[in-house]
């Protein structure tokens, strides 16, 4: 038996008021225009309704009043409408003869799957003997079930919420124990997503299940304070009013009581007496935009004098759960303290319902899939998550939450990167957390890091308000066991695991330069060099120089990547071939470092010009340079427009080897996780190679440049890679770089 059948007992819903239909509508009719939208949730009540109907709670009221409680609390979060039709329908797979599969047919695809993952997560609870495993596997399904979708999590969250309206009806240790579970699991990821209205409430009665003394003590206070700040609070509020009037602002003001959670926290865990917390009693204004939030609090700043040190700017910097507000604290004409928070229309909505209130800013164009992506982007959190359901599955579950919760409950360094973006880590996180916060790829090749502008190692711990910039290498040797030691967040943790996974797995380095090594031997054999002599010949300094490393494995790798070809080496160090007759597979295949003709030019050296890097296709031209032959530039390179009479005609030889070219990209897109794996994965499935890999965001703009040097044969495969790259979610444009 499911929790939501212990609790039919006592007071019905618990003694809060009990909704109908015709309540949730009046929720979503002002959001929800659709007919097809409005009708899926109608229809979802009409079959609960059938479904659970002769079905009554011991308090004698039906057992649908459940499913429409839960509705209701979704539609006040401004759900979308298959979450609300999923929130009816929740209880129907377990309880009645329902499937999923009936679901789906009816209410297609999306909401049959909301149901089979909250049907899911309910029934973990029946397969487990031992109590305490049982507590953590079950934990780490639910966050499994919510990495694939955030929807399910809010539905949990719903039936959470009135499973513990009703606590009273359950026996007085499953009280408690519900009562842990959702204080330590249910609110915290409430406050992860931003659903301040559901957090509070559930940490509010969770107290007063766990700490009856306490909750009533300060319950009273709290009223105390109310009645005799009554005339001050009035007062202040109206003087504030007047002015924002006379300014023409538009606003509207409103009290706010702290919760009682909130005040229990401080009192007992920072140890302040209740009358020394400023923000009991707070006022919270809210008006259009933004300018008018500044404007306003300016006008407060001269009316009032702000406490010190307490000014908060989360609108500049929201929080990572997208909350955003103006906080400041005032001394008040007749000597209170009062908390002021300022911010808009939506700002409000959002702080209230969090991600769920994403959904109503989207109607028109709503798209499931997309809005949970767009979710999933705005809380980088999730991938956490979506790691953890893929590759760690048999750590122990205990580990597992432990590890989770540091991250989630005790993420409150800030540091700040040299561009002045703030990224949020754990206590006791390392400069090497935050290479990985910044991207797997900066994680994975950071060399070293500096601190405020000192040098630091890797494992340094970062406290709030250090600047920190990762120094990155091109060859870095990458992760090893040493970093699993120095990484406190569980997701810089995956990444390392991973890539020493990868690397066991595949000895991908150690593969690259045998396969090169073999590719480029041969070519020497075929032209009567062996191995032994060759390794001699490659291995002195100015070849190395010559095509770009330190040393002889990495060019094996270069070469093994086609870039550059054997015959280039050969051909650099002078060396003369055996006659092609003797080697039918290059006859009458020009020298593929030469891939350009032009009149009289047979025995001139050539080279593709480094700054605008033509590839075959470019419209090109010839620049005679002093002493080193022909370089070919693309016609359009800034670097020979004054070159007049340096230039001469030169064109691609028909008869061209299939080759691959460097080509310098510029990638310009909109900043989401995953990003630069997507666009690598476009080049990947092109069977293009890179490197040169550099991602770079613009903190003002949101957006980020990605450079990269790509291989490629000709214009033909570069447009094509163009297209693909162009149908990367969040990418605007692409443009061939010239220096
Ligand atoms: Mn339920």
């Amino acid at each position: 038996m499911g929790m939501d059948k212990e609790e039919k007992k006592l007071l019905p819903n618990g003694g809060y008021p009990m909704h109908t239909f015709e309540d949730v509508k009046g929720l979503f009719f002002p959001y929800i225009t659709s007919k097809k939208g409005r009708k899926l949730i109608e229809d979802a009540y009409l079959l609960a309704t059938e479904k659970h109907s002769g079905v009554f709670r011991k308090s004698g009221e039906a057992y649908i009043q459940h499913p429409i409680e839960v509705a209701y609390i979704l539609a006040q979060l401004q759900c979308g409408p298959e979450t609300i039709a999923a929130g009816f329908l929740h209880d129907t797979v377990e309880d009645t003869d329902l499937t999923i599969e009936d679901i789906k047919k009816r209410f297609g695809e999306d909401t049959g799957m909301l149901v089979d993952y909250v049907t899911k997560i309910q029934r973990m609870k029946l397969s487990h003997k031992d109590e305490a495993d049982f507590e953590a596997e079950d934990h780490r399904k639910i966050f499994i079930g919510m990495a694939k979708d955030v929807r399910v999590i809010l539905i949990k969250l719903a039936d959470r919420l009135h499973n513990m309206r009703t606590l009273d009806s359950l026996k007085p240790e499953r009280q408690i124990a519900l009562s842990e579970e959702t204080l330590n699991v249910f609110a915290p990821i409430a406050h992860r997503l931003g659903i301040y209205k559901v957090q509070s409430e559930l940490e509010d009665l969770c107290l007063k299940h766990l700490k009856p003394e306490i909750y009533s003590n300060i319950l009273r206070l709290l009223n105390e304070k109310e009645a005799n700040r009554a005339e001050s609070l009035t007062a202040l509020k109206k003087r504030i009013a007047d002015i924002l009037f006379q300014r023409k602002l538009p606003f509207r003001i409103e009290s706010r009581i702290k919760s009682i959670y909130s005040i229990y926290r401080k009192m007992y865990e920072k140890h302040y007496n209740f009358d020394e917390i400023y923000d009991v009693l707070a006022i919270r204004i809210i008006t259009e935009s933004e300018l008018n939030c500044y404007e306003i609090l300016g006008i407060i700043h001269s009316l009032y004098r702000p406490v010190p040190g307490r000014f908060k700017d989360y609108i500049a910097m929201p929080k990572p759960n997208m909350y955003q507000s103006l906080h400041t604290t005032i001394i008040s004409g007749d000597g209170n303290i009062y908390e002021i928070q300022i911010r808009t229309e939506e700002m409000d909505v959002i702080a209230e319902s969090g991600i769920a209130a994403h959904w109503k800013y989207k109607e028109g164009d709503y798209d499931a899939k997309k809005e949970q992506e767009d979710i999933e982007d705005k809380l980088s959190w999730f991938r956490d998550f979506v790691f953890l359901s893929s590759d760690s599955q048999d750590a122990k579950a205990k580990d597992y939450l432990a590890n989770l919760s540091q991250d989630i409950f005790n993420a409150n360094v800030y540091v700040f990167t040299p561009m002045g973006k703030v990224i949020e880590l754990p206590q006791g996180a390392t400069v090497i957390d935050f290479a990985y916060k910044i991207h797997t790829k900066v994680g994975d090749t950071a060399v070293g890091a500096t601190v405020n502008g000192s040098g630091v190692t890797l494992g340094s711990v970062l406290k709030t308000g250090d600047v920190c910039e990762i120094r990155t290498a091109k060859n870095a040797p990458g992760p090893n066991d040493s970093w699993l030691a120095i990484a406190k967040t569980s997701s810089a943790r995956n990444h390392i695991k991973r890539f020493l996974n990868e690397k066991n797995a595949a000895l991908t380095r150690e593969d690259n330069i045998a396969s090169g090594k073999r590719y480029i031997s041969d070519f020497f054999k075929d032209n009567g060099i062996e191995e032994a002599e060759m390794e001699k010949l490659i291995s002195q300094d100015n070849v190395l120089k010559e095509f770009g490393v330190d040393n002889i494995e990495n060019l094996y790798i270069n070469i093994n990547s086609r870039n550059p070809i054997p015959s280039a080496v050969f051909d650099f160090l002078g060396l003369k071939r055996i006659p092609k007759n003797n080697h039918p597979q290059i006859k009458n295949i020009p020298s593929s470092s030469n891939p350009i003709t032009f009149d009289g030019g047979e025995n001139v050296k050539v080279s593709l010009a480094k700054c605008c890097h033509p590839i075959p296709g470019d419209d090109i031209v010839g620049y005679i340079t002093k002493g080193s032959g022909v370089q070919v530039h693309r016609t359009t390179c800034p670097n020979i427009s004054n070159a007049g009479a340096r230039l001469i005609d030169v064109h691609w030889r028909d008869d061209l080897i299939s080759q691959k070219y460097p080509v310098e990209l510029r990638i310009y897109a909109n900043d989401r996780p995953n990003l630069v794996a997507d666009v690598l994965n476009a080049l990947a499935t092109k069977d293009i190679a890179y490197n040169d890999l550099r991602a770079k965001l613009n903190n003002q703009t949101m957006s980020t440049i990605i450079s990269l040097t790509a291989y490629v044969t000709d214009t033909n495969t570069l447009e094509a890679a163009f297209n693909d790259i162009r149908g990367v979610k969040g990418v605007y444009q692409i443009e061939r770089h010239m220096n």
